[in-house]
């Protein structure tokens, strides 16, 4: 349709519109990055923002106090280095007006006043699929029609109703942190109340105490705050940014967090009480919130115990710093993992419940009943008051987007309805069925878990870079489609389950607006793996995107960018970086040295009971075992385990990290076996080994320390092939009683032309070529199709119960599955764990792919089940106060 017909279609509905290419809502930070992008990109642009000028938060949140929490240096564009020459911040964390300055400064720069609509609230959107276009409403002039409809409407930009009975009835003032009145407010000799302690408190109550004749702080849930310790632009900070500006804004867009600094890979339980003190009062005389996040010790964010040693830290502070226990106990916070929940940047906090005008109100003690005409009951008291500011926080990441309503996409359907549930993105870029329509730092990117002024320059630039791409190809609408959203949906919910933001009832999560649906927004996979994510739905042609074009012009490139675990797709790449030789290049001697050093590495995993060596007698001569024992009174039941090493490599100590874990969450003993090595030792000889081993160590149970009777077998890989041989030749030869089999992604037979082997060929460390190495080197052709190397060719009844894992990406798959359904099918009782979006190293690479964990709770008790134990391991018989979730990813790159 040409553009004058569409003008005549716009104006006959709702008066004449203004015709552009792009309309942009808002105009903070992320709306004038848009406007000088767009604009440079040869597009027809259009603002319309509802305050009065530009600024976004800044204009709005003029509260006493108001500062960013990021340091100045990092929350700054960084798209024009001229730009960085011409502005000097004052402060490592700048004023709320010396920030608006500075966006006004920008603004003028770039001359992008005249591009916007001020006092112009958007109220409906309405994509019109005849013309391709988007119809926008505002309360303000003219309606605009659009190709493209860019919402950067801000994540905190919709301030939350007061939501307590009778804010009408109050004669006195009041007040929202996030619409504070221009010209200021006189607060001296009053008596104020500020209801909420959320970060906007936190900042204003210190200079409200100073001004008002006295402040009653009504707190529901008390927040961790730390010193800003706020001044100059910390000089190592400066250093680091002025002695190499490109690489710095290199590395923060690279980061975790959006600010640069490095992975920690040390975990807490690898340092001294002492170490972590030191590590903490550092990093609490850094005033940075992203340091104390993320510099302690790796597992802080990922891990229950990890974290809680920073919380009894931060509490020690609180009680230092306020006088009165009681009122310190009642801030002192409890409910949340540090970090779960936006910790504040604080200026004398702490120390302003110690003055004599300021009274704490603990409103988990005594709710607010009602706001009267003179002030605030509670259940216990009346509260007098002049003033009331509520620093009551946002509908957060969806509250500005859904308040433009209704947003109509395609087939008439709305946004509202879309998102009943919850939001639903691509990227927290876009949404199936609203074409040409994108949100800047919506839900499901990494938006306010970042530096958000890296967030947004990232999602700005990619935007703005599409529409140009897509423009160059002729084409005239994109749109995500619905497998590429809900497998977003799915890589969200898994990146939810790395760290701890999901134990915390927080904006985060909805859980502040009542009635919200929960559920958490925000990215947590950080910025840099994210943007690494956007970049490749580009490289691989705009995957999980439809393109359109006049004449029936399409392109949809349908599919899910990420399948992987998140966290094994972090290793997956950093292997990939190490751009290692194949290891059946190597020659089994370099192979073996080369998995000793890969192995020294990687963290040994977390302490049990006791770990003894030995020899037994093997089927043709002595064989060295390992034992791990839990931290409790035995016997224990004995699991005897085959390494991994397709044959040729490893040893007894070679899965220790996977043998402690799986001691510590089953209350068991494992019996780790040496078996002999291809070449020097082909087939049967691993077989025959692991046979001897187990009948040996049944009969010995007592006196290794474990309990006597049926023992288990477990294994991973090759190993796994040798526990499945084992328990056929148990059977066949006359035991010993096995009470259960765990076979963890096993080698079960000798076919290569299974699927798995072809879609799993390369990329996922183990690889066809590696698999068909190790069967060169373990046993001729004539022999591959004999059960004690391909037990899928034997008969598989009545073998013990199994609890077989296989995992999605990985190239023995297929035989695990055809395994576990022959015996299945056999009568022995089955269970398999077909583990998503892992690969072969998964359940094994512990404390390095933390989305291992709920593998092997399930293996650990399908193996007390087998033993005859309750599957859940009883407070008594653990020697771990959590079941913890892992170990950060960063230990990968030890
Ligand atoms: P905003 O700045 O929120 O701008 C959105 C604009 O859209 C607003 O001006 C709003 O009026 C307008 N708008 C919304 N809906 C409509 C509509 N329907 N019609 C017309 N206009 C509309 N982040 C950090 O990374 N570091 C910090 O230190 C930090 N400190 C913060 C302090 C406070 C007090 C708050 C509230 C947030 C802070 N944030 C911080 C988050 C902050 O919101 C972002 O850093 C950033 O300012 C967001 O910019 P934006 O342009 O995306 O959105
Ligand atoms: P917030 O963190 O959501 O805090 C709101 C506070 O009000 C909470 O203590 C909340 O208690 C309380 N509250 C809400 N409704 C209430 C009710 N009906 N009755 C009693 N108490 C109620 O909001 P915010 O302080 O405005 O901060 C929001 C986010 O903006 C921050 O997390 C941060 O990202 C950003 N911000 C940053 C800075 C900065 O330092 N740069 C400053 C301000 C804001 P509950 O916890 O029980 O819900």
């Amino acid at each position: 349709m040409s553009d004058a017909m569409v003008a005549t279609r716009a104006s006959d509905e709702r008066g004449t519109a203004q015709q552009v290419d792009v309309a942009v809502v808002g105009a903070g930070f992320a709306g004038l990055y848009l406007l000088h992008r767009l604009r440079k990109a040869g597009f027809s642009a259009v603002g319309l923002e509802e305050a009065g000028d530009v600024g976004g938060t800044w204009y709005w949140n003029r509260y006493p106090g108001a500062r960013c929490d990021i340091q100045t240096i990092d929350y700054s564009y960084t798209f024009d280095p001229e730009l960085e020459a011409a502005w000097t911040w004052s402060e490592k964390y700048a004023t709320q007006p010396e920030i608006l300055r500075y966006l006004g400064f920008v603004a003028d720069r770039y001359d992008l006043r005249r591009d916007i609509r001020f006092k112009t609230r958007v109220t409906e959107a309405r994509w019109d699929e005849a013309s391709e276009r988007w119809f926008i409403t505002t309360d303000n002039g003219a309606p605009v029609s659009c190709r493209h409809y860019i919402m950067a409407t801000g994540c905190l930009s919709a301030p939350k109703p007061p939501e307590i009975d009778g804010v009408k009835d109050f004669k006195g003032e009041v007040y929202f942190t996030g619409r504070w009145p221009h010209d200021g407010v006189n607060l001296a000799g009053k008596r104020v109340a500020v209801i909420g302690t959320g970060s906007s408190a936190i900042q204003s109550i210190p200079l409200i105490a100073e001004q008002a004749a006295h402040l009653t702080v009504f707190q529901r849930t008390p927040n961790f705050a730390l010193p800003a310790h706020n001044g100059p632009p910390p000089s190592d900070r400066m250093s680091l940014l002025q002695s190499d500006r490109a690489t710095y804004r290199a590395q923060a867009r690279q980061s975790m967090a959006g600010v640069p600094y490095p992975q920690q890979t040390v975990v807490s339980w690898q340092l001294s009480d002492a170490e972590r003190r030191e590590r903490f009062e550092r990093a609490w005389a850094a005033g940075d919130l992203v340091h104390i996040l993320t510099q302690l010790w790796a597992d802080q964010a990922v891990d229950v115990d990890g974290n809680k040693i920073v919380q009894d830290l931060i509490r020690e502070k609180i009680r230092a710093a306020v006088k009165d226990p009681e009122t310190a106990a009642a801030l002192t916070p409890h409910d949340h993992p540090f970090g779960a929940k936006r910790p504040c940047l604080d200026t004398n906090y702490y120390a302003t419940y110690n003055r004599p005008n300021v009274t704490l109100v603990n409103l988990r003690q005594e709710p607010i009943k009602a706001i009267t005409a003179s002030g605030i009951s509670t259940n216990g008291r009346s509260f007098a008051l002049d003033v009331i500011v509520f620093a009551t926080g946002f509908d957060a990441m969806t509250g500005a987007i859904r308040a433009v309503h209704p947003i109509t996409g395609r087939d008439g359907k709305s946004l509202s309805d879309v998102w009943a549930q919850g939001p639903q993105t691509y990227l927290g870029l876009t949404v199936a069925g609203f074409p040409n329509f994108f949100m800047i730092t919506g839900p499901g990117s990494p938006s306010v878990l970042s530096n958000m002024a890296v967030s947004i320059e990232q999602h700005v630039d990619w935007v703005v870079d599409r529409l140009a791409a897509l423009r160059d190809a002729g084409f005239t609408t994109i749109e995500p489609t619905e497998t590429a959203q809900a497998g977003w949906g799915r890589h969200m919910a898994d990146c939810s389950m790395l760290t701890l933001h999901r134990l915390a009832n927080t904006w985060y999560t909805g859980a502040n607006v009542p009635g919200k649906v929960q559920g958490l927004m925000p990215y947590t996979g950080g910025v840099g793996p994210y943007r690494s994510i956007c970049d490749e739905v580009v490289s691989r042609g705009m995957l999980g995107f439809r393109l359109t074009g006049p004449d029936g012009a399409a392109q949809c490139n349908d599919g899910e960018v990420v399948r992987l675990q998140p966290d094994v797709r972090l290793v997956l790449n950093l292997l990939a970086t190490l751009n290692l030789p194949p290891i059946e290049s190597m020659g089994a001697e370099g192979a073996r040295a080369f998995v000793n050093e890969f192995n020294k590495g990687r963290p040994a995993g977390r302490p049990i009971g006791e770990i003894v060596d030995g020899t037994l007698p093997g089927a043709d001569g002595p064989l060295p075992y390992r034992v791990y024992k839990p931290a409790t009174a035995g016997p224990h039941p004995v699991v005897v385990y085959f390494h991994g090493g397709g044959w040729v490599l490893g040893d007894e100590q070679s899965d220790e990290p996977f043998c402690r874990d799986m001691v510590r969450r089953t209350g068991m003993m494992f019996v780790s076996v040496g078996y002999r090595h291809a070449p020097e030792h082909r087939f049967p000889t691993a077989a025959e080994d692991g046979y001897a081993a187990t009948r040996w160590i049944a009969e010995h149970a007592a006196e290794l320390g474990g309990r006597p009777g049926p023992v288990l077998v477990a294994g991973w890989s090759a190993g796994g092939n040798i526990a499945a041989v084992t328990c056929q030749l148990a059977r066949d030869r006359g035991g010993p009683d096995i009470a259960g089999q765990l076979l963890v992604c096993p080698v079960t037979d000798c076919s290569f032309d299974r699927p798995s082997y072809n879609d799993n060929a390369t990329g996922y460390f183990l690889t066809r070529s590696l698999m068909y190495w190790f069967w060169d080197l373990y046993c001729s052709p004539a022999d591959r199709t004999d059960p004690r190397v391909s037990p899928l060719r034997g008969k598989v009844e009545n073998l013990p119960p199994a609890f077989v894992v296989t995992c999605e990406f990985d190239p023995l798959r297929d035989e695990g599955v055809a395994y576990a359904e022959a015996m299945a099918a056999a009568g022995v009782p089955v269970e398999q764990l077909r583990a998503r979006g892992h690969f072969h190293s998964s359940f094994t690479m512990v404390d390095v792919v933390i989305t291992g964990v709920s593998g092997r709770v399930q293996m650990a008790g399908a193996l007390r089940r087998f033993a005859g134990l309750p599957p859940e391991i009883s407070r008594g018989e653990s020697n771990q106060e959590h079941d913890s979730p892992g170990r950060r990813i960063a230990a990968a790159a030890s």
